[in-house]
């Protein structure tokens, strides 16, 4: 069994949606500060942070674009939704800002000889980091799916879908058709995924990525592996 670690690293100021505040990640004590417990000496270091339930690898909850009461918020949706059966796309060689086609998800599922199962997630690696990770273009030039791939998924009945950008769709409006499709048809996506490549070629596979159990969160970090048989 090998596990394959899908997530971004947290740390001060990583790269996050312009509409979301930045990680903030400071030292709030260190060991510089000798304490005393009785006549026991010790030292400790311990760290706080400032994040958005949107910070570097994360899941959207269903409440993040869906304005019902009755949408659910993160630490209200099912623990058997992060702990799935998936297939990674391959679609790397998508040019930046580009939509990806239907007719571009089945030419890239059909590479992989697998199928798209009810309740999989999907992961779909873009070539995002390798092309634009730690640059200021990260932020913009990403491709995404096109609203009408976010329906195919969800016609499959997928639980969701996963990216390396901070969007599932280019920036601008096909973003935000992206987050209304999700919220409209009930699936969900990560964004923020890092190691896709890894998973080219690796068939079907379990994925785990379980989000923090923030109260009315609207999505949240998650610790993405991928568990190759
Ligand atoms: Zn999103």
């Amino acid at each position: 069994m090998q596990l394959i670690d899908l997530s971004r690293t947290i740390e001060h100021r990583t790269p996050a949606h312009p509409s979301h505040p930045p990680v903030i990640m400071t030292v709030w004590n260190d060991h510089t500060e000798v304490k005393k417990a009785g006549k026991t000496e010790f030292t400790s270091k311990s760290l706080t942070l400032s994040i958005s339930d949107h910070s570097a690898t994360h899941v959207d909850a269903p409440c993040h674009f869906n304005p019902s009461p009755e949408a659910a918020s993160i630490d209200e949706v099912p623990l058997e939704n992060f702990y799935t059966e998936a297939v990674c796309l391959d679609l790397s060689d998508v040019p930046l800002k580009h939509e990806i086609t239907i007719d571009e998800m089945e030419a890239a599922l059909g590479n992989t000889g697998e199928e798209i199962r009810k309740g999989d997630t999907v992961l779909i690696h873009m070539g995002v980091n390798e092309r634009l990770f730690g640059k200021a273009e990260y932020l913009h030039d990403f491709p995404g799916l096109h609203v009408d791939t976010v329906h195919w998924l969800a016609d499959k009945e997928i639980i969701m879908f996963g990216v390396e950008a901070i969007s599932p769709a280019p920036e601008g409006e096909a973003n935000f058709k992206a987050h209304i499709a999700c919220a409209k048809r009930g699936i969900t996506h990560m964004e923020g995924l890092m190691n896709l490549d890894k998973l080219i070629g690796k068939g079907r596979f379990r994925f785990i990525g379980f989000p923090l159990k923030i109260k009315g969160g609207t999505g949240s970090p998650i610790r993405a592996v991928a568990v190759i048989d």
